[in-house]
């Protein structure tokens, strides 16, 4: 059983007189100990995707469709409140700028043994305490961390912080939304080689987002693709890196010099995202790609089966275009 299904995701912002479809129809299963790569072009609508089935969007101005269900709950279904109880126990999220929700003026032990404190009210102080250093050491953090301000720290430590507060409870699921991106590109090797390892030292299961296939062909062991709030293909990264079915995932590859030689701009593919309030009548890649055809402007590609446990949404597949 997946551990956390996603079904008919939409997550519609509302600006003003407008909507924006910012995900549409997702559907993801993710099985425990996965390793899901959600990548796509800035824009694409992953982020909206995590912090939607999160609750972390604003209510006000965002509409949420579909079911998340989470070891059988739906996490959509579930108040603010129980949420919160499951965000850090079951699921853990670290963002790109995690670290800027430290404060500056306290030192990080005492930061993180008040978060643990949150959901362990009858910790003590050294039951807190032992459990922050034993976290901050499984991230390779020197003890003096512990005692550090936030501003003593680089941002690759700072980070490691951030992933070590997201593990204090053990979680089943680790979402990590370009979480290494703002790195340099050695630390950021550092810390991807560490979050392998973390993953089967706490048998987590994990989502990792990001614009960086690269990322995803070395950590992760499926990938989704997203375009223009769509999911457009899904798969074992040994397949759909290697043999990607759908135009746009083929495009998305020629962009980076690990795959297929110099790195180049999406040049089979002119154009940019588009317009995400107007809602799309046929293929959100139409636009752009080389192959579109009357039925793909007309006509909303279904996700069709294009190998095991392998997905694509494309007219031009399995004979249908
Ligand atoms: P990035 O990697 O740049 O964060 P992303 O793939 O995560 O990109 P999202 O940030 O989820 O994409 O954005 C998806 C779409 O939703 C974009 O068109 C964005 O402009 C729009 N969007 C995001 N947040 C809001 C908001 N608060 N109000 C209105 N539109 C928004
Ligand atoms: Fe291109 Fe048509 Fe396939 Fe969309 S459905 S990716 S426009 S060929």
């Amino acid at each position: 059983m997946a551990l956390l299904d996603l079904k008919h995701i939409n997550i519609t912002y509302h600006v003003g007189p407008k909507n924006v479809y910012a995900v549409q129809d997702a559907n993801l299963a993710i099985e425990p100990q996965d390793a899901v790569g959600i990548v796509g072009e800035s824009g694409s609508g992953k982020s909206t995707l995590a912090m939607g089935i999160l609750q972390l969007l604003p209510d006000r101005v965002t509409t949420i469709e579909g079911e998340a269900i989470f070891e059988g709950v739906d996490l959509l279904k579930l108040s603010r409140e129980e949420l919160n109880k499951r965000r850090w126990t079951d699921i853990s999220v670290v963002f790109q700028k995690s670290m800027n929700a430290l404060s500056p003026v306290h030192r990080i032990g005492k930061q993180m043994e008040d978060v643990y404190r949150i959901h362990r009210p009858q910790a003590d102080k050294n039951e807190a305490q032992s459990r922050v250093i034993e976290m901050l050491k499984v991230v390779n953090l020197p003890e003096r961390v512990y005692r550090s301000f936030p501003h003593e720290l680089s941002g690759g430590m700072m980070q490691r912080v951030s992933i070590a507060l997201s593990l204090l409870f053990n979680p089943k699921l680790l979402v990590l939304d370009e979480a290494t991106t703002a790195l340099d590109v050695v630390t950021q090797g550092q810390i991807l080689k560490e979050i392998m390892a973390l993953q089967d030292q706490f048998n987590l299961t994990r989502i990792m987002i990001t614009h960086d296939v690269s990322v995803v062909a070395s950590t992760c062991n499926k990938i989704a693709v997203m375009y223009a709030g769509r999911m457009l293909e899904m798969g074992y990264v040994k397949d759909v890196l290697v043999k990607p079915k759908h135009p746009y995932t083929q495009g998305l590859l020629k962009s980076f010099p690990s795959f297929t030689g110099a790195k180049e701009e999406l040049r089979g593919i002119p154009g940019a995202l588009p317009d995400l309030s107007v809602y799309p009548t046929g293929c959100v890649f139409a636009p752009r790609c080389p192959y579109a055809t009357e039925k793909c402007r007309g006509e909303l590609p279904a996700m069709q089966s294009v190998g095991e446990c392998w997905h694509a949404a494309c007219h031009m597949l399995g004979g249908e275009g």
